[in-house]
């Protein structure tokens, strides 16, 4: 088998990586580097095959899999050339809709995209994979193990060890430890950063309903709707601080894309433990039959507006964004509001973050960091790695790829381009 690692060996983002064997090659995950800005940043990379048509040398590329919807890993995906296969999980494929709904994520045509089946294998001869669910900051986000001619081969994608969702993690160990593990691709983001473990999940949704509990006015609650387990967790700290969480449009579509696959997850209503929508003008809809189900709720009674905000703070926690101080408060936010921030803190340097941190100390309240990363801490990265035990690790996703060396005697650095035989 060959490994080429086309980009992200020594940086954050951007991702692609090759197995070729025999006829074949496999490209899994196709991103935008993060400074996708940057002049030339966001061109398609020189991936035979991929993105222009393939040398007569080269064997073609058979199939693409994109491990998670962040653009990071999925930017260029759109750029893929029309007969290679897109393979991806259902969860993934519907936060690509929502983000191309909601955020202008570019939006990957549904007719192209093939989803795997959970925990079945897909035979692409001489390759089989075996698709493995990941917990991530990104909703459905997928490992892959890969195996032909006798070789494995474990790609994680993002994934962390102190998400909400543990089971996850053992059954990838599981499923790896069916043989001998040849070759391991990991990222290491937070490898080298001087970071000690941060909190849980589930620390942080105590911080955050102990937080609420103590706001005297309006709770805003900041983070990303394709974070599944991030709205789980201000939802069950809402729920404990005695507040109803308020969603918009964006949250309400996701949740409407995966009530088929996950019925626990609460539903917009007027009853017990049920959510409320955010009813202002100005919001975009997604389509897909938005709005008669967004006049269905407000028909129900379930809609909330800025007056009821006004009038009744201390009822709420409401999902927010920067620009809803224009939007929904005409530039003044109800006095004393709290806003629980759940984006990683670099962020909070952008101008609009600037101006909300502005806003919020104009009405005596505060902004409060309330995050945990989506990706694993060095110590659970120690631990997966030993439990996993490779062969040969090659470290992707990571501005530190020689602090791996530490970690397993298996640990190369491989550059960008360069291939691997083994
Ligand atoms: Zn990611």
């Amino acid at each position: 088998m060959r490994l080429i690692i086309h980009r992200g060996a020594r940086q954050i983002g951007g991702s692609c990586i090759e197995l070729g064997c025999g006829p074949t090659r496999l490209i899994f995950d196709a991103g935008l580097p993060l400074e996708a800005d940057a002049p030339g940043a966001a061109e398609p990379l020189p991936v035979p095959g991929l993105f222009a048509p393939h040398a007569a040398h080269e064997p073609p590329v058979g199939a693409f899999f994109l491990s998670h919807a962040h653009g990071d890993h999925s930017g260029l995906a759109p750029h893929i050339r029309t007969d290679v296969p897109i393979y991806l999980s259902k969860g993934t494929s519907q936060m690509m809709l929502a983000g191309a709904c909601f955020t202008g994520q570019f939006a990957l045509p549904q007719k192209r995209e093939t989803i795997l089946a959970e925990g079945q294998t897909l035979e692409l001869p001489p390759f089989r994979i075996l698709p493995l669910r990941v917990d991530h900051s990104a909703y459905g986000a997928l490992a892959f193990l890969i195996e032909a001619e006798g070789r494995r081969v474990l790609y994680t994608g993002d994934l962390r060890a102190h998400g909400q969702k543990p089971g996850m993690l053992r059954a990838l160990k599981h499923a790896a430890a069916r043989g001998p593990l040849d070759l391991l691709i990991t990222e290491g983001t937070l490898l080298g950063s001087g970071r000690s473990a941060g909190r849980s999940e589930a620390e942080l949704a105590d911080f955050a309903a102990e937080t609420m509990r103590r706001a005297r006015g309006l709770v805003l609650a900041s983070f990303s709707a394709q974070h599944l387990d991030r709205f789980v967790t201000f939802y069950k700290a809402a729920r404990r601080a005695g507040r109803v969480l308020v969603a918009d449009n964006y949250l309400e579509f996701v949740l409407h894309l995966l009530r088929r696959d996950v019925p626990s997850l609460p539903r917009i209503g007027t009853g017990e433990g049920e959510i409320r929508l955010l009813t202002c003008v100005g919001q975009k809809v997604a389509g897909h039959g938005s709005d008669a189900r967004l006049a269905g709720h407000r028909a129900a009674g379930a809609g909330v507006d800025a007056e009821e905000l006004r009038a009744r703070p201390a009822r709420y926690a409401m999902l927010f964004r920067p620009r809803m101080i224009e939007t929904v408060f005409g530039g003044r936010l109800p006095p004393h509001t709290t806003c629980l921030y759940g984006y990683w803190n670099g962020y909070l340097s952008k101008p609009d973050w600037a101006e909300a941190r502005n806003a919020l100390e104009a009405v005596g309240g505060a902004l409060v960091e309330a995050h945990t990363s989506g990706h694993i801490f060095a110590e659970d990265l120690r631990a997966l790695i030993s439990d996993l035990n490779p062969r040969r690790l090659v470290p992707v996703h990571t501005n530190k790829p020689e602090a791996f060396l530490e970690l397993h005697p298996g640990a190369m650095l491989l550059p960008d381009g360069e291939p691997l035989d083994f």
